[in-house]
């Protein structure tokens, strides 16, 4: 049987259903299922997107089957119609609209009327008794079909347009008198020739293929192909086409079109939401033109119309279960439907709606977790710029970590860490940030950097901390040393107000009104049903108490990864863990480290009370120890005067721990191994919190855990010394706790060899930052520079170190929990990379069988929906098949 390449609806009956988005794009689907669900709907049929793909893959030809079947489509429109196309005397007219899967304001205009020449004009004319209709409605199709079709600027349309109006000494369009109108067309005709080469159509059906030729070039003009790019569709879905019988909606003051939705798309409340114009045609009521009313009023104005458009879009929203977004035109006081679609939404709104829509048994709980999507989640988790504020934006940046922050600009972390005593709010700008900035972005609302990428430095510890920051933002010239930035001409010098959008990547310069963020009723009961389907466990990134508060706050079950080296950096510890590292003998070391255990035992108590009795795992030293050490011989002095080593010492230590591939070289475990008593003096720290804690009758569960394993060696090197040191502690405190040892997994070759490791580790943590960079080969750190190409020349889908690479880095995880639990069985895997927050790596982790994941505490309850999801989509067979976009 030959393709059906057209599909015919009108009448209440429809060739096509809402299921067929792929074939009849979304337009096409909703106009078919509204007609045979009896709603009223002008007539037409959807040419597919086969045809549109056909076209592509033949160079512009068009299936010869088409020809035929869109005859006969047309037969039979004018039959349903019962109009004549370029019939003077009962006249079809349709419009042409575009319409893929996904809706795409990249795609080219809708052209309206389409069926007028200069005697079906006439026809019009006549049969409407409105001479100023007939000619306006051609003047408005010529100028359509001349810019989509013909190319020409829609600004030499209106040049002609305003120039009639000059002459004939009016404002408005609809002052323009008939004989002002003919000559317009006219000229527009004179227009459309001289640009085109040859006259403007006057054949319907040459009109008509003109127009579906121009719709199918539309989908590779590059508006779409950059809306696309940003949304990630597939190039290769291609556009359907509808031709649909002409309603019109400037036939009076009876006649009017508008646009609404089924509920309030910005915080959801159930009410009838949308805009009107009376007496106006298709794109009036967006164009700006004139101001459109609220449909509200349409109640008084239309009182039948009014009820009946509620009535059917009611009937459209219990139809689809989802909030609609519906556009309709009023011929003569006759209601008509023209598109229905899911409506788009704030995640608040999201949020709102789903409960409401189980509360009325609409849909189903487990709908409704699948129509929130978890990243949307953020939103609602950090301050916003107040929507009613009108912000100066200076520059742009990266979106690095969401939130909108206000302060007063400062450029290094002493002067943050100034400001903040004092008590105000702090913006910390930076060329980029480092290890040592750690304290100055904690005492800052907010970041700014001029380098580096999503995954830079600032980005990371920003997000892990919650503080809203814009990175890579390469407009803003930044001197550090003069304490000023500056941004097409304007300069922002320190103490200087101005506010980030971490969410946008906005700069604006000044004091912007923020919104904070309210976990509302609805949001709570949304995240309890999530809770309760999900069986992977959430913990949370946690290094200090007020984080780990924020994360149980935020529903985290524990902690999965505490980076121990973010306690050193503190100002009153970074003397002595520097005097540790210039320390040449083992002595001397010891006794510096002696000074960082009380500080360190204080912090672990902070954290584990914060904790209540969830898990935490603990880090040993990780960093090469070089980060901590001063980079400058200024700096250099400073610390030579507090420890009381000389200068030349310092910098000879800074000399010689310099590597090439710091990331490769002395860190981790390696550290442990050449330096055994930093892993002693932690292990002493943990575990006398705890013995401290356990005579509180306050139970906690560390788990202490190794980095940078890549051989079993390594770990039962450091193992021994875990647990010599724990058993020592405990016997001095004559308490007894538990305690575990374990090891991340982010080196290939543990991966690999996991067996191997299983056997001496009690959990596994995958950290799938190194695992990636390692397994890739690309530098965390650098790799921004080449990923931007990589994912343009779609030689990755995504940037691996923001959403896991599972058919690469995936396997090892699988491999290395299969391996393990060969040889213990119920061995406790989980992820703490950044990955454990990004939601299609959180399903992969479910789906990989692994029994949490750890990520920064905002991204928790981000974490816990995309859990819920993947059970979900575990059920149903078919997989996404909830997913919408
Ligand atoms: P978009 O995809 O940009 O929304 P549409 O194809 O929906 O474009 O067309 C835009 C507007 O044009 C519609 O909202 C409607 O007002 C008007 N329009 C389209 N087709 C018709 C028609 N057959 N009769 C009357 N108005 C129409
Ligand atoms: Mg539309
Ligand atoms: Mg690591």
């Amino acid at each position: 049987m030959a393709t059906k390449y057209v599909y015919s609806f009108g009448a209440g009956k429809a060739d096509g259903k809402s299921t067929m988005k792929d074939l009849l794009g979304g337009k096409g689907a909703g106009l078919a299922e509204m007609t045979e669900t009896g709603v009223p709907v002008p007539p037409g049929f959807t040419i597919t997107t086969d045809v549109c793909r056909y076209y592509y893959a033949n160079k512009q030809k068009l299936p010869k089957e088409l020809a035929a079947q869109q005859k006969a489509a047309l037969e039979k429109l004018q039959k349903t119609s019962k109009k004549g196309f370029g019939d003077p005397k009962n006249p079809l007219l349709v419009s042409v609209r575009s319409g893929a899967r996904f809706s795409m304001p990249g795609m080219m205009d809708t052209i309206l009327n389409l069926g007028i020449n200069d005697v079906v004009v006439e026809g019009l004319a006549q049969l409407t008794n409105n001479e100023r209709f007939a000619w306006d409605a051609y003047r408005r199709f010529i100028q359509m079909y001349g810019n989509v079709v013909g190319g020409i600027e829609k600004n030499e349309f209106e040049h002609i347009l305003e120039g009639q109006k000059h002459r004939s000494q009016v404002k408005m369009d609809v002052e323009l008198s008939i004989s002002d109108l003919k000559e317009i067309v006219g000229n527009y005709k004179k227009l459309f020739e001289k640009h085109v080469g040859k006259p403007f159509p006057q054949n319907p059906l040459e009109q008509l293929e003109g127009a579906r030729n121009a719709v199918f070039k539309s989908w590779n003009n590059p508006r779409a192909f950059t809306y696309r790019k940003l949304n990630r569709i597939s190039d290769d879905l291609g556009t359907a086409i509808n031709v649909q019988t002409m309603v019109f909606g400037n036939m009076g003051t009876d006649s009017g079109t508008g646009v609404g939705f089924t509920r309030n798309p910005s915080d959801g409340k159930k009410e009838f939401y949308g805009e009107y114009l009376t007496n106006a045609q298709g794109e009036d009521v967006v164009a700006g033109i004139r101001t459109p009313k609220p449909i509200t009023e349409m109640g008084q104005e239309m009182p039948a119309v009014y009820k009946q458009l509620r009535e059917i879009t009611s009937k459209l929203e219990k139809h689809y279960r989802d909030i609609q977004d519906f556009e309709f035109t009023i011929e003569k006081g006759v209601l008509y439907m023209l598109q229905t679609r899911t409506g788009k939404r704030t995640a608040a709104a999201a949020v709102k709606i789903a409960v409401d829509m189980v509360k009325e048994k609409l849909i189903s709980k487990e709908e409704a977790l699948m129509r929130v999507e978890p990243e949307a989640l953020d939103q609602l988790l950090h301050p916003v710029i107040d929507p009613k504020a009108t912000p100066k934006v200076i520059a742009k940046g990266l979106p690095a970590s969401p939130g909108a922050a206000t302060g007063q600009v400062v450029f290094n972390s002493e002067d943050a860490v100034k400001l903040g005593e004092s008590g105000k709010p702090v913006i910390l700008v930076r060329q980029e940030t480092n290890p040592d900035d750690i304290h100055g972005m904690n005492a800052s609302r907010g970041i700014l950097t001029a380098r580096g990428g999503m995954t830079s430095h600032a980005a990371v510890v920003a997000r892990g901390m919650g503080k809203s920051c814009v990175a890579g933002c390469e407009t803003i010239r930044v001197s550090e040393v003069n304490k000023q930035f500056n941004v097409n001409g304007t300069t922002v010098k320190e103490n200087d107000w101005i506010t980030i959008d971490g969410s946008t990547g906005r700069v604006i310069l000044g004091q912007v009104p923020l919104i904070e963020p309210e976990i509302s009723g609805e949001f709570g009961i949304f995240m309890g049903w999530a809770d309760a389907i999900r069986t992977l466990k959430v913990r949370a990134n946690a290094d200090i108490p007020r984080d780990a508060r924020v994360a149980r706050q935020f529903g985290a079950e524990g902690i999965g990864l505490c980076r121990t080296e973010h306690m050193f950096f503190a100002e009153d510890r970074l003397p002595f863990m520097q005097e540790m590292i210039v320390a040449t003998d083992v002595d001397a070391r010891r006794k510096a480290l002696q000074k960082l255990l009380p500080f360190q035992k204080d912090d672990f108590k902070g954290l584990f009370k914060e904790m209540q009795g969830f898990q935490v795992t603990i880090r040993t030293l990780d960093p090469p120890l070089h980060e901590f050490l001063p980079k400058t011989r200024e700096d250099a002095e400073a610390l030579s005067q507090k420890i009381g080593v000389s200068v030349d010492k310092i910098m000879h230590a800074t000399e010689e721990l310099h590597e090439f591939n710091p990331m490769l070289g002395h860190r981790g475990c390696r550290l442990g191994i050449t330096y055994p008593e930093i892993t002693e003096m932690q292990v002493k720290a943990i575990i006398s919190a705890a013995c401290e804690l356990a005579t509180e009758k306050i139970k906690v569960v560390p788990e202490i855990m190794i980095p940078l394993v890549g051989n079993v060696n390594e770990l039962k090197n450091q193992k021994a010394i875990v647990v010599r040191t724990a058993e020592e502690t405990m016997k001095e405190y004559g308490v007894k706790v538990q305690y575990k040892v374990g090891t991340m997994i982010e080196v290939p070759r543990a991966a690999i060899t996991s067996a191997e490791i299983a056997a001496e580790a009690d959990f596994f943590s995958f950290g799938t930052n190194d695992l990636t960079q390692m397994t890739l080969g690309f530098s965390r750190d650098d790799a921004g520079r080449f990923i931007k190409a990589y994912i343009e020349g779609k030689i990755f889908q995504e940037d691996p170190f923001q959403t896991l690479d599972q058919t690469g880095v995936g396997k090892l995880m699988e491999w290395a929990v299969t391996q393990g639990r060969k040889v213990k069985r119920d061995l406790k895997c989980g992820i703490c990379g950044e990955h454990g927050g990004d939601p299609a790596s959180v399903k992969f982790c479910h789906r990989t069988g692994l029994d949490y994941v750890s990520c920064s505490p905002f991204r928790v309850p981000i974490a816990r929906l995309a859990a819920a999801q993947a059970v979900v989509e575990g059920k149903s067979k078919k997989g996404n098949t909830y997913t919408q976009k």
